[in-house]
């Protein structure tokens, strides 16, 4: 049989190796230069004009970026239940309950009417993820927020470099977060990355990350060790000069894709969006299961499902949402499934994947 072809491929480079190596030797491991480098290279890659600032992890960013924003115990944030469970545990991990609004159909991200009919007067702020790499609906969501005097965050694990209408996804709410994790668009091993929309916000993102201090023993706030070190800082600035041309690689499979599977639902892109493709998502109407299965041991392509239990059926965000009032996620959670879209894949890897997808959509009609 052909080789294997992954849902996901993280590339590592000499470059990342030489730069790993260039901080081993200086013996300054923890946070430092490399770190404050990053952060000022990550946000003017990609064009954000904001602050950035540097943690441990893509969830660590999402909650300490809460904290910083005043979210609180007894507040209520928005977010959709279609994605990673960091988006609800985020909000969880603050006090504040996460409340789910279903997505729409078309994006698989939060839908603005969704949304707008589960504000209470506990809401603080709504949290969109920008699934896949494709925006999320900004404008209709900024709406919601304006009328009802909410905050903005963004959940941006999957979007690095995705924008709206020529405003870079990371450049809308209060704070947004990046996934720095070795499946994502680009990677430092682990760590997180936060554009904060305030000086405020960024002080306190750096005092969460440091045990709450900026001066040495002069606590200010009760905080974390969610500090990212300079070995990761180092290998995710040598990501930051490849991210470019492998989302344009990203891009261009897509299309390849798009122009030539039959049977199956493209994921469409919305008008003034530039989706950056960290999941390539299909819709399987029939027996999803059985179709990736059938990828994976007839033609060994692989493939991904994300995500299939949403959210508010997880065990710690169970019997506050009911399944009916999330149709649209409901949906997606049984048809969705991600096909290798990644900078690693070969021409003759895409024939595969379309003649593969196109035969079992043909067989199962
Ligand atoms: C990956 C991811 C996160 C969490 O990021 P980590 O770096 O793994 O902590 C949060 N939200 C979404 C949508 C993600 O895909």
């Amino acid at each position: 049989m052909n080789d294997f072809i992954p849902p996901a491929k993280p590339l590592i480079g000499e470059e990342e190796r030489a730069a790993v190596d260039r901080v081993l030797r200086s013996g300054m491991l923890a946070q430092g230069p490399e770190v404050k480098a990053f952060e000022e290279e990550f946000a003017a890659h990609f064009g954000l004009g904001r602050e950035c600032v540097a943690v441990n992890s893509g969830t660590s960013g999402q909650h300490l970026g809460l904290l910083s924003s005043g979210v609180k115990a007894g507040d209520e944030v928005i977010v959709p239940s279609f994605t990673f469970a960091a988006t609800a545990n985020s909000v969880a991990l603050t006090g504040a309950t996460p409340v789910f609004a279903d997505i729409a159909a078309d994006s698989f991200c939060l839908d603005p009417a969704a949304v707008e009919a589960v504000v209470t007067e506990r809401t603080v702020g709504i949290m969109p993820v920008h699934l896949y790499g494709h925006p999320a609906d900004m404008p209709g969501l900024g709406a919601v927020a304006d009328k009802h005097g909410l905050q903005l965050f963004e959940d941006a694990a999957q979007a690095h470099g995705a924008s709206l209408n020529g405003t870079p996804v990371g450049a809308f709410g209060s704070f947004a977060m990046f996934s720095l994790y070795p499946t994502k668009n680009m990677t430092s091993g682990e760590g997180g990355m936060v554009s904060c929309a305030t000086g405020d916000i960024a002080r306190l993102m750096r005092l969460y990350r440091n045990q709450g201090m900026e001066k040495q023993y002069h606590n200010e706030v009760v905080g974390f060790n969610n500090r990212m070190t300079d070995i990761h800082a180092a290998i995710g600035r040598e990501q930051l000069k490849k991210v470019g041309a492998w989302t344009a690689k990203r891009q261009e499979n897509a299309a390849f894709l798009s122009a030539n599977l039959e049977g199956v639902t493209t994921p469409p892109v919305a008008d003034g969006a530039v989706h950056v493709y960290h999941q390539y998502t299909i819709r399987v109407p029939q027996d999803r299961d059985g179709f990736a299965a059938a990828l994976r041991e007839q033609y060994n392509v692989g493939s991904g499902m994300f995500y299939p239990v949403p959210n508010h059926r997880l065990a710690p965000f169970a019997g506050r949402t009911r399944d009916e009032d999330l149709p649209q996620t409901e949906q997606a959670a049984r048809e969705c499934l991600s096909l290798p879209v990644h900078p690693s894949l070969t021409t003759g890897d895409l024939e595969r994947i379309v003649a593969a997808v196109n035969a079992l959509a043909k067989a199962g009609a």
